[in-house]
């Protein structure tokens, strides 16, 4: 049993000051605010590893991160959230997401969106920071997910060191050390209209790959791969998201393994 953080344990991610903050978000509001705000939807279904739990807000959690370091995370999910998220549905951008027909998935319609208004090395970083907190937290939703602990604490380096107080600062560092952010293979699917699944979970796959699914956006995380894979990013490579239709979405395979943990754990 784990035993719950207080105000005198240390920050998470600088290892050096209190933890003093209250509510941090587990997973930033933006990606998850439409699985509560859907339509009739008045409860999200987080999945844990135990449990399938109710929810009426995203899961958040007291004395994980020092102010500062709370701040560093708001300036790059702010950037991500207007710069993408914000952004690739709508058709007064469209300019900043070309799509283009590669042939990763089975539709016969163009299937990779790439931005090209978009800072990649922040993309990466905010990418690395959901799956690091995910894999922090011990919020009940989370407490059962845990990334490899060698790889954790990789990501935790490379957030501490690149993540600024200033998003030209951000920009600048990142820019100019570009080449020592780790990199780590992470695929995003996505789809073209915006899909309501009300769930938000995370999970351990086979052989160092993990998933992390919320609402309208799944990302699969490939640890153990270290070499360029069609369809995964990667720090020094143009970012590709991988776009589905919102019926491919309905019956994605990522869809069915969620439907199935959900079906498995109405049962017990
Ligand atoms: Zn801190």
């Amino acid at each position: 049993m784990l035993l719950k953080r207080t105000k005198e344990d240390i920050c998470l991610l600088c290892l050096d000051n209190k933890a003093t903050k209250l509510n941090s978000h587990i997973l930033p509001k933006f990606l998850t605010k439409g699985v509560l705000s859907g339509t009739g939807n008045k409860h999200a279904f987080l999945i844990g590893a135990n449990k399938r739990q109710k929810v009426q807000d995203t899961p958040k959690q007291d004395y994980l991160f020092c102010p500062s370091c709370e701040k560093r995370f708001e300036i790059l999910e702010t950037y991500i959230s207007n710069k993408f998220f914000n952004r690739f549905r709508n058709t007064a951008f469209k300019d900043e997401f070309v799509i283009t027909k590669e042939g990763y998935s089975f539709m016969n319609e163009p299937d990779v969106m790439h931005p090209n208004s978009i800072d990649e090395n922040l993309f990466h970083l905010f990418f690395y920071s959901i799956i690091w907190r995910a894999s922090i937290s011990d919020h009940d939703v989370y407490s059962s997910f845990k990334i490899d602990p060698d790889q954790e604490e990789i990501l935790r380096l490379s957030l501490n060191i690149f993540m600024k107080n200033d998003l030209a600062e951000l920009k600048k560092y990142c820019n100019h050390s570009q080449s020592e952010i780790h990199k780590f293979n992470y695929s995003v699917t996505t789809c073209f209209t915006k899909p309501i699944s009300g769930y938000i979970g995370v999970y351990n796959l086979e052989n160092g790959r993990y998933l992390l699914y919320a609402n309208s956006i799944a990302v699969v995380y490939d640890f153990k791969e270290t070499h360029n894979v069609p369809g995964y990013n990667r720090p020094g490579k143009k970012i590709e998201i991988l776009m589905i239709t919102e019926s491919a979405w309905q019956n994605h395979r990522l869809s069915t393994i969620v439907n199935t943990l959900i079906r498995w754990r109405d049962v017990e």
